[in-house]
């Protein structure tokens, strides 16, 4: 089950052993599941790839399809995928808690949820002492601009034009890259400049960017907001790293604002940058409140806000109930997740290997003129694509047709970017440096044919 096309790729290495043989499948196959889909789940987003995946089981850092064809999940799910498809850890601790007690909200104890809570919060710097449970980031930072507004007593709320933060009423008004479109909006919410050092107009100086942010607090607000939301590193918006010194700098734009900054760990979180538990740690700043999803439960759907003790008590004059939120079988996969990433030294696996992965890729871009940035930390990296190094305009069916031969050759990808022209590579962080080299030489190979 090595990678392998009809066009010769026998001269790549092969993805090193691995001792994982998928069950046999006898269950629908893609092209029923494909009509079917169509018919029944008609207005999702469309699938990747012409010939859908038809994904039956995972192994760590592998996926494999119907016919027990491997790939090398270099998207890990969709940034979902931490410790490692079906780590025995968290699959062990997934069953047991399933057996023992499926369900039961904050309304009762349980010790899973407890366990978790404590286990999160001390890895939290400051005051950010108390957890609450979502089944989604998009919950998360509902709850978490809830807060803010009702913290500070204040509206506005601002975020970058190119973050990211779900897809509920809040988090679509925060999520300008998408929902402005569709006319859904929420009033009282801010967007301002992408402090994007590959296509920002003020290239790395994050202050100018930063001023910004005060523009739109001194000509669109009352001069007070309840917060601030941003990523550490965009995630879904092309793997941006925000442009050095602005986060700070907004930080004390908004805390002079009276309002609250709110760190989207949604992504990076967890270790995922390698350098840093929580991606904010990288900007030298203690956010008021923190949210997450994906990776926490290493696929099981579950979110946290994690505040301190002074914030979270506007929660006593508002209702906030989740039935599934916090869980005790997402909350134990939580609490294995975090033990696995200790055990296995993932944080630091992130750090060297996506350091090495990062390094080889940058050695591929002086070879293809159509990678015009490469950039991320650890495990969360990003390749964009453009037609013309000069004028970076975005190649995004060339991206599209990388993705499609990359999987033909055994090694998934993800796309984004506001151009849709930008490969994210988001693994689960136990890869490792010959899968880096494998993933590496399919996309040297790829666009060495175009
Ligand atoms: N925040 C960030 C940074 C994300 O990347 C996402 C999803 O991609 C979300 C929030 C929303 O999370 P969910 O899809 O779990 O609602």
């Amino acid at each position: 089950r090595t990678p392998s096309n009809e066009n010769g790729v026998e001269s790549l290495p092969k993805i090193p052993h691995f001792s994982h043989t998928p069950a046999p499948y006898n269950g629908p196959l893609a092209s029923d599941l494909s009509k079917r889909r169509k018919q029944y789940l008609p207005t999702i987003v469309g699938t990747y790839y012409t010939h859908p995946l038809n994904l039956v089981e995972g192994k760590m850092q592998y996926v494999y399809d119907e016919n027990g064809r491997r790939y090398l999940d270099a998207f890990g799910g969709i940034a979902t995928v931490l410790c490692g498809h079906c780590h025995p850890d968290v699959v062990e601790a997934i069953v047991n808690q399933t057996r023992l007690l499926q369900h039961t909200t904050v309304l009762y104890l349980n010790h899973a949820v407890v366990d978790f809570a404590e286990a999160l919060a001390a890895k939290m710097p400051g005051e950010l002492k108390v957890v609450f449970f979502t089944n989604s980031g998009t919950e998360a930072n509902e709850l978490a601009l809830m807060m803010a507004r009702l913290y500070t007593g204040y509206h506005d709320v601002i975020s970058i034009r190119n973050g990211y933060h779900g897809n509920a009423t809040s988090t679509m008004g925060t999520t300008a890259q998408f929902f402005h479109k569709f006319n859904v909006v929420q009033t009282g919410i801010h967007h301002v400049l992408n402090p994007d050092p590959y296509r920002g107009v003020f290239g790395l100086d994050g202050a100018k960017y930063a001023n910004d942010v005060q523009d739109i607090i001194n000509y669109g607000t009352c001069g007070h907001v309840a917060g601030f939301v941003a990523e550490a590193i965009q995630g879904v918006g092309g793997v941006i790293e925000l442009a050095p010194g602005y986060l700070p700098a907004v930080y004390s734009i908004i805390k002079k604002a009276g309002g609250l900054f709110i760190a989207d760990e949604v992504q990076s979180g967890f270790g995922r940058t390698g350098s840093h538990f929580w991606g904010f740690e990288a900007h030298g700043i203690i956010p008021d409140i923190v949210t997450m999803a994906k990776g926490i439960g290493n696929g099981a759907p579950i979110g946290a806000v994690v505040t301190t003790r002074e914030i979270a008590k506007v929660l006593k004059y508002a209702y906030y109930f989740s039935t599934f939120g916090g869980n005790p079988v997402c909350t134990a996969a939580g609490l294995a997740v975090l033990n696995v990433i200790e055990k296995d030294e993932l944080q630091q696996n992130a750090h060297v290997v996506g350091s090495y992965l990062k390094d080889r890729l940058n050695s591929l871009k002086e070879k293809h003129e159509i990678i015009g940035d490469v950039r991320g930390r650890g495990m969360l990296l990003g390749v964009e694509l453009v037609k013309d190094r000069k004028l970076k305009i975005p190649a995004k069916d060339e991206n599209l047709h990388i993705l499609e031969q990359m999987k033909d050759m055994g090694v998934l990808v993800g796309k984004g970017g506001f151009y849709g022209n930008v490969l994210r590579i988001t693994p689960p962080l136990c890869f490792t440096k010959e899968d880096a080299d494998f993933l590496v030489e399919v996309m040297d190979y790829t666009m060495s044919k175009m």
